[in-house]
């Protein structure tokens, strides 16, 4: 059985019997929710107001890449689930093709698809495999002359936790940074591959509290960026969703992490159940971004502050969120 659960950008697919959940929805535009002085986005962001989206503009695909996950970050409703293991290449090829089909969008300007529904990505390698023959399906030189999607653009991207004691995580990271390109580094589609790092707070303290003990030291995190070649295109993403209690010290961030490779981007923390029950703060004040943003910029950090609506949190879109968790109790 597969629920479709409407929401204001888009819809949510809950697949109960295979024990998977992706969405694709629309974004409101650089120039609404984001605060970017790198990118030319000054604007400060108090409060992001719900309007239309164009999804042939920029359609976002959020897929499953695991059926619940074996981890337990203390924010997140996933761990709320059973875990039954990694969703295969065709479940994750179909997540993201049914999700393009229900958009109706036959031709558009860029394609995000995020891992980042449930599941820890790097834990399961075929997520590398599943994002290069989406950009076969997207390209009509290696579809011979067809093309299944058609998109200007497109962008995968894996937001990881750094698992602990994982002895393939850097072999992952390696491979996926370069999914984009043949054996000779030519790229196979236009746009790039993003990857993101959740970091949440400089304070390790604070992190093994929000990861429950599951995530590598900021140390072996920092070590492993400085081990990976400088980025083509976008830079590396350190994740940072706070609460006006984290720590986003800059000389700390510069002990740890490489302004050249890396950006730093700042979200508040989704309001899902398990972030309620544990008492998190959900910021809504600009003041407490800016707080981290600005000594960061002064420093020479690209900085990005996102910031949801308050429509897109109650849709539940977010990360952290898992409609799963609740229908399986039904
Ligand atoms: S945040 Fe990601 S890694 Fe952590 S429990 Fe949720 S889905 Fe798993």
């Amino acid at each position: 059985m597969k629920k479709i659960t409407e929401t204001r950008t888009g819809k949510i697919i809950s697949d109960v019997d295979k024990h998977l959940e992706y969405l694709y929805v629309g974004d409101y535009g650089k120039e609404n929710n984001i605060k970017a002085d790198f990118l030319g986005y000054t604007k400060r962001i108090d409060k992001v107001e719900h309007t239309d989206v164009d999804l042939t503009e920029k359609l976002v695909v959020t897929v499953s890449s695991q059926k619940g996950c074996p981890m337990s970050c203390n924010f997140c409703d996933c761990p709320k689930l059973e875990f039954k293991g990694n969703a295969s290449e065709s479940e994750m090829v179909d997540e993201i093709v049914s999700a393009i089909a229900l958009s109706e969008i036959k031709k558009g300007k860029r394609l995000n698809v995020h891992f980042a529904r449930m599941g820890e990505p790097t834990l399961n390698k075929d997520v590398i495999t599943t994002a290069r023959y989406i950009g076969c399906l997207n390209s009509r030189e290696l579809c011979d002359g067809f093309k299944i999607i058609d998109f200007d653009e497109y962008h995968p991207v894996v937001s990881t936790m750094c698992p602990k004691n994982y002895v393939d995580f850097v072999h992952f990271i390696e491979e996926w940074i370069k999914c984009d390109e043949d054996k000779l580094g030519n790229k196979l589609w236009n746009g790039g591959v993003g990857l993101q790092f959740s970091i949440n707070t400089l304070d390790e303290e604070q992190r093994n509290k929000m990861f429950n003990n599951k995530s590598m030291s900021l140390e072996s995190i920092g070590n492993i960026i400085d081990s990976l070649p400088v980025p083509k295109g976008r830079k590396y993403t350190l994740n940072f969703a706070v609460t006006s209690e984290s720590n986003l010290d800059v000389d700390l961030m510069n002990k740890y992490f490489d302004k050249e490779k890396c950006i730093v981007k700042i979200t508040p923390i989704h309001e899902t159940h398990t972030a309620v029950e544990n008492d998190y703060e959900i910021v809504t004040d600009y003041d407490v971004y800016e707080k981290f943003e600005q000594p960061l910029v002064k420093d020479g950090w690209d900085v990005i502050v996102f910031v949801p609506s308050k429509e897109e949190d109650e849709d539940r879109i977010t990360c952290g969120n898992a409609l799963l968790s609740e229908l399986n109790k039904e």
